[in-house]
């Protein structure tokens, strides 16, 4: 497998790079990770079963397009594709180094450029990906809260139900998504979609960078509440992002909402704990209509 990695790399690259070193690289929740080396070049690669090619294709993808945004660094994704039996995303490699006050602003800064970056009128995205290793479906819609409504928070429920969640019904819960959502018309922005803290970090040369997308047009605000979700990020981020594209009113109430999309998802994942939190959720929002 590794060779013909190293082929690949070679080919598109079109300088010859041999494996000589390879280390296994921890913190990944989905893939394996790995480094390798050779020729005096690193590259950081993920590597799962084949059936998952395309999950790597849709995070290239996502990738590439949030590099041609030219505002916020990304890993530069060079190669993709199934050796032997297993799929295999090749990135540029990247060596972090300690956050400062001052990198956290930027990523803010940043983050906003690549919001206001435009390139879509609908909400959606080319191709489904995932968010997580669940299905995340892009399916081109022109109004955003039927798009959030049918696609983001009905299909995790359908997927959390058929786990055997307790959960108020389908039909209900997208209506309901759709009138909290009815004066909400964002113009549609290029999102990281999956921006909790374990995919934000700063360079050595003090340059932040957000990793792991699962890209798609969508509503911007979506990013900021995932930030607030699992830590939150400092206030620097929050002061940097909102010298360049301060938010709309309205956000906190709508903060809850986005961030139940991942909370579902974690249910579908995981289990446990993330059913009531969901309820919970559920509950402030029909209770708020
Ligand atoms: P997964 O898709 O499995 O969740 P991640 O993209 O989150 O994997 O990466 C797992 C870990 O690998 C990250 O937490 C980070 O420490 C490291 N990593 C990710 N991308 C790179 C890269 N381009 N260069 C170096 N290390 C990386």
């Amino acid at each position: 497998m590794w060779n013909q990695i190293a082929d690949r790399i070679s080919q598109v690259s079109s300088t010859k790079f041999q494996v000589e070193s390879r280390r296994s690289v921890s913190g990944g929740c989905i893939n394996q990770g790995y480094a390798i080396t050779g020729n005096e070049l690193t590259y950081f690669v993920k590597i799962n079963q084949a059936s998952q090619v395309d999950m790597f294709e849709a995070e290239a993808f996502g990738l590439k397009q949030m590099l041609a945004t030219r505002t916020i660094r990304v890993p530069e994704p060079i190669c993709w594709g199934i050796a032997d039996h297993s799929s295999y995303l090749v990135m540029e490699w990247l060596e972090f180094g300690r956050a400062t006050t001052q990198a956290w602003e930027e990523m803010g800064r940043k983050l906003a450029a690549m919001h206001q970056a435009g390139g879509s009128s609908q909400f959606g995205w080319e191709r489904n990906n995932t968010i997580g290793s669940t299905p995340q479906i892009n399916t081109w819609t022109e109004n955003w809260g039927d798009f959030f409504a049918e696609h983001r928070i009905g299909y995790q429920l359908q997927l959390a139900k058929r786990r055997g969640g307790s959960f108020p019904d389908y039909p209900q819960v997208v209506e309901v998504v759709k009138d909290f959502l009815a004066d909400r018309m964002p113009e549609p922005s290029l999102v990281h979609g999956d921006l909790w803290s374990g995919n934000a970090a700063v360079l050595e040369t003090g340059e932040p960078v957000i990793l792991d997308p699962a890209t798609y047009y969508g509503d911007r605000e979506v990013d900021i509440a995932m930030t607030e979700l699992f830590g939150g990020f400092p206030a620097a981020f929050y002061r940097g992002y909102n010298q360049v594209f301060p938010l709309d009113e309205g956000y906190e109430r709508r903060k809850t909402l986005y961030n139940l999309y991942h909370i579902l998802n974690h249910f579908n994942l995981f289990g446990g704990g993330y059913g009531s939190q969901a309820n919970r959720m559920l509950g402030q929002i029909l209770a708020s209509q």
